[in-house]
């Protein structure tokens, strides 16, 4: 099992999938699971972009007992050397895509390989969801609302080094553009300086108090408002009459993104008000173009810290590595938010490899996460799926 691990993970690597150009990997993988013995669909998100769902069936025709969600799309290949041709050195495989996260779903691949090998039949069935666009508008995990996907428990196979993940925060990004008037340096009297009032604004909300929410036996864990961009202005000598600021803001559960452009609205409007100055106010990312993602947003996702899943992958973890998980609640946005927030499966994120290595140009991953995560992944099947008795 180990080799194949291994094996598989080499040859996800080098099939190029960045996102917009996840066929390739949508076939490799259909064929993939097909062959194993899995019912297996592609289904089409857009054209020439699948997702891939694969069941190992189970006696059972209830909903899935466990389902497994990867994306299958990487962020392009940027200066990193080799990223398509995978090199294996000192215990770690390089490449692009190999943390973030075809790790996980190589892992997954061979713990599939090992339930079916095993011959022990399932009860309930297991599935493998493989979403494209993670790293855009999110289209491939939107569409699972019209997949009909049913399963009581699932687990983001994103890189969390063999931690398990309760919850994640959500995200905003918002644009602020703040209108004034045009003028000559000289007599800025004349005009109204966008780029001075866009720096009130912006100590306005960031002098503001955000939300901390209490995550049960974890941590508090805080909203937080980063302002990443602000451009403004022509020449030294030139009263400038746009300001754009764009925030990221990020949500603790019990957030959404309405409330919270209501609010920055309210706070600013004495600016309007009092100053002459037009500020609008709107949820905008530079790489989103896509209207339904805007108005869906990407929402905070919490499951019960005593939900079945999470003391399911806490003892299948036990069982293979010898010791209990960290319990941690993530600062990142992950897509558990559609399958919890949508779809109503309590969800948790378990995968293998070092989120800090994602999106650099020096992203590996440990092999022996590789394996372990496999391993757990293999457990978690057995004790959630696998036939015990005979109703
Ligand atoms: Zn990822």
């Amino acid at each position: 099992m180990n080799v194949n691990v291994i094996e598989e993970i080499k040859k996800l690597i080098a099939i190029p999938s960045v996102t917009g150009e996840e066929a390739r990997i949508g076939k490799y993988l259909y064929e993939r699971f097909t062959n194993m013995g899995c019912d297996t669909r592609l289904i089409e998100v857009e054209k020439e972009r699948f997702n891939i769902f694969a069941v190992l069936p189970g006696r059972k025709k209830d909903d899935l007992g466990l389902l497994f969600h990867g994306h299958i799309d990487t962020i392009p290949a940027y200066n990193m050397k080799s990223p398509f041709t995978p090199i294996v050195k000192n215990n770690h495989i390089w490449g692009r895509g190999s943390v973030d996260q075809k790790g996980g779903i190589a892992s997954v691949i061979s713990a599939f390989e090992e339930i079916i090998s095993s011959k022990k039949p399932l009860k309930y069935g297991v599935g493998f969801i493989g979403v494209v666009d993670e790293e855009s508008e999110h289209r491939g995990s939107m569409n699972l609302n019209d997949t009909g996907i049913k399963a009581k428990y699932a687990v983001v196979t994103e890189p969390t080094g063999l931690k398990l993940g309760i919850g994640c925060k959500g995200t905003a990004p918002i644009k602020i553009i703040v209108r004034g008037k045009t003028g000559h340096g000289c007599r800025p009297w004349l005009g109204v300086n966008a780029v001075e009032y866009g720096m009130k604004i912006a100590s306005e909300l960031l002098g503001e108090d955000l939300p901390i929410y209490k995550v049960k036996d974890i941590d508090e864990v805080k909203a937080t408002l980063n302002l990443g961009i602000i451009k403004g202005g022509v020449a030294y000598n030139i009263v400038p009459d746009e300001c754009i600021l764009w925030f990221d803001r990020r949500l603790v559960p019990g957030e959404n993104q309405f409330q919270i452009l209501d609010r920055i609205k309210e706070k600013i409007k004495k600016f309007e008000d009092c100053y002459n100055v037009l500020v609008v106010v709107e949820i905008a990312r530079p790489d989103w173009n896509w209207p339904p993602i805007k108005k869906r947003g990407l929402k905070p996702a919490l499951t019960d810290m005593d939900a079945e899943i999470v003391q399911v992958i806490k003892a299948s973890h036990r069982e293979m590595i010898g010791d209990n998980p960290i319990l941690f609640f993530t600062d990142g946005y992950n897509e558990m938010d559609f399958l919890i927030n949508d779809l109503g499966i309590p969800t948790v994120q378990y995968g293998p490899g070092d989120s800090g290595l994602c999106h650099t140009d020096e992203e590996n991953i440990e092999i022996n996460q590789l394996i372990k995560a496999s391993l757990v992944y293999k457990t978690a099947i057995k004790n959630l799926c696998e036939d015990y008795n005979e109703d």
